[in-house]
């Protein structure tokens, strides 16, 4: 096997399709969390360039090389970017392990359901999409669907190419250009998915790719008029300052924001499954997935006994490099990301509560360049804590006791997200009846974290506005526009003539 870095040359952005060095040749280094090395260069976009992306996606759009053509013609562009998705799924792989750190594993689940998205809304778009309504005589009304016109989409680095797929196949298939910017931290297979776009032939302008700083690429996306809609998935705190500024030109906005998710154990649950979800809820990915289970309930009665065994089994879990086969949880993203996590476990023992294991970074075993964090597991903990309210976005879990169905969802929906939330009980009503009381857009009963294309993915409270994913992932990035038709074309004869 070539060496994958190998296969890494310095980025550029896509605009207008064309391949482009930033406006005055700035760029920032793209690091390996495994090991902290450079393994490429990105463009440091700026205002002008993302201005020019714009402008490039409004003439596209205006122009109608895209919405113009016929939902089949958009629907085969997306079924040949998947089957090429398909065709380099390796190096996708390879690529997103190093520039993330998550395990292979873990990012070849990523690259095919990347695919399976593109091929979901290539069907759906080709589907009957509109209404006819019998209203007064002579009166035909009906109802069309329409693409919002350019779209922003701005992503985080959790998952850099699942995440842009998610915006990138519903806003396509419905028609509309699109400025897309990825994570400053992980703009490596953001880049290769734009050559997939080239490579099939997707018309110049329709989406354009420019990387940068939240706060200068970003923020010019999300103020721009020409800019009609702004899909974010990031912080909490950066989606209300989203917002506010899409605000002064109305934009439509879809937010998909932070967690801190409940997943509720109770006594009568099959014990050794609920651990066992419980550990891939809080420490698949590092914990760096926003709908984790960083809350876990666990109902008194088997309280001592599941820290017991969950601590016992986090201890095992392989730390190391996502390209080590062996590892079964690789590195934060990121130096910074790393401080805010161990931060978060030192405000953790100040606040009083217990660490029962984990809680360090580390530096052994040939770790020590890289940005690794031990399964940290905090217990004797209070609602009001900052460890219990906060999206910590790492493998730090608190672990919390309850007495009765009640009590469970009252802590479950104790802080201001409302993202995701497991429950894991024998009892079928009581799984369901809890779970209809979470204030939680995404959950599950006896597991926790799959998911799929099918099923709208969003949060409530303050994790979110609308939804991605399913067909509510779609009339996102459309327009509703009524059509009332007159049959019976005469003079209306309301005024005197
Ligand atoms: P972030 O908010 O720091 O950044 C996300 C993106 O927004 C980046 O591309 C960044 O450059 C850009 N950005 C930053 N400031 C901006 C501004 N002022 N204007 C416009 N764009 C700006 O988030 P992150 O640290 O990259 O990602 C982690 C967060 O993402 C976590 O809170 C996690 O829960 C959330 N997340 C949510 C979902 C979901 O589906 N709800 C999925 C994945 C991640």
């Amino acid at each position: 096997m070539v060496e994958i870095k190998k296969l890494v040359t310095n980025l550029k952005m896509y605009i207008d399709g064309e391949w482009r060095d930033s406006e005055n040749n700035e760029t920032r280094p793209v690091i390996n969390p495994a090991n902290s090395e450079v393994i490429c260069y990105a463009p440091e976009g700026t205002v002008s360039d993302a201005r020019m992306a714009i402008f490039a996606a409004r003439r596209a759009f205006e122009e109608g090389v895209w919405s113009g053509i016929s939902a089949q013609e958009r629907a085969s562009y997306l079924l040949k970017i998947a089957d090429k998705i398909d065709d380099y799924a390796d190096e996708l792989t390879q690529l997103e392990t190093m520039d993330n750190g998550k395990t292979l594993r873990e990012a070849g689940y990523d690259v095919g359901d990347a695919a399976a998205c593109f091929r979901y809304y290539a069907g759906m778009i080709t589907q009957p999409d509109g209404q006819t309504y019998h209203v007064t005589d002579p009166m035909q009304a009906m109802v069309v669907r329409e693409p919002v016109g350019v779209c922003g989409l701005i992503v985080p680095w959790n998952y850099p190419l699942l995440m842009s797929v998610w915006k990138l196949a519903p806003a396509l298939a419905a028609g509309n250009t699109v400025v897309y910017k990825p994570s400053e931290v992980t703009p490596v297979t953001p880049k290769r998915l734009f050559e997939i776009f080239e490579e099939v032939g997707l018309p110049k302008g329709v989406a354009n790719m420019v990387m940068g700083a939240g706060s200068v690429v970003g923020n010019e996306i999300v103020s721009h008029p020409e800019v009609d809609m702004v899909s974010f998935t990031g912080g909490t705190q950066t989606g209300k300052h989203i917002m506010k500024t899409a605000a002064h030109t109305m934009k439509k906005v879809s937010l998909e924001l932070g967690g801190k998710s409940p997943n509720i154990i109770f006594a009568d649950a099959d014990f050794e499954t609920a651990v066992d979800y419980a550990l891939f809820g809080i420490f698949s990915g590092a914990g760096q997935v926003c709908s984790s289970g960083s809350r876990i309930l666990v109902e008194e009665k088997i309280y001592d006994q599941f820290v017991e065994r969950f601590v016992q089994r986090a201890k095992k879990i392989q730390v190391g490099p996502g390209n080590n086969p062996s590892s079964e949880m690789g590195p934060l993203v990121s130096a910074e990301h790393l401080e805010k996590v161990l931060s978060y476990i030192k405000i953790g023992k100040q606040e009083g509560a217990t660490l029962a294991c984990g809680g360090n970074r580390i530096v052994k075993n040939g770790l020590d360049n890289g940005y690794f964090v031990e399964p940290t597991v905090f217990v004797d903990v209070k609602q009001d804590m900052r460890i219990v309210q906060e999206e910590i976005f790492g493998p730090v879990v608190v672990i919390q006791k309850f007495k009765d169905e009640s009590e469970a969802i009252k802590l479950a929906n104790s802080t201001v997200f409302g993202l995701a939330g497991g429950v894991f009980t024998n009892d079928g009503a009581k799984g369901l009846r809890v779970i209809k009381k979470l204030r939680a857009g995404i959950t599950w009963i006896n597991s926790y974290h799959p998911t799929y294309n099918e099923a709208p993915w969003g949060g409530y409270k303050q994790s979110g506005i609308g939804r991605s994913l399913g067909t509510f992932g779609l009339e996102e990035f459309q327009e509703i526009k009524q059509i009332n038709i007159n049959l019976q074309v005469e003079p209306i004869g309301w005024f005197s003539k």
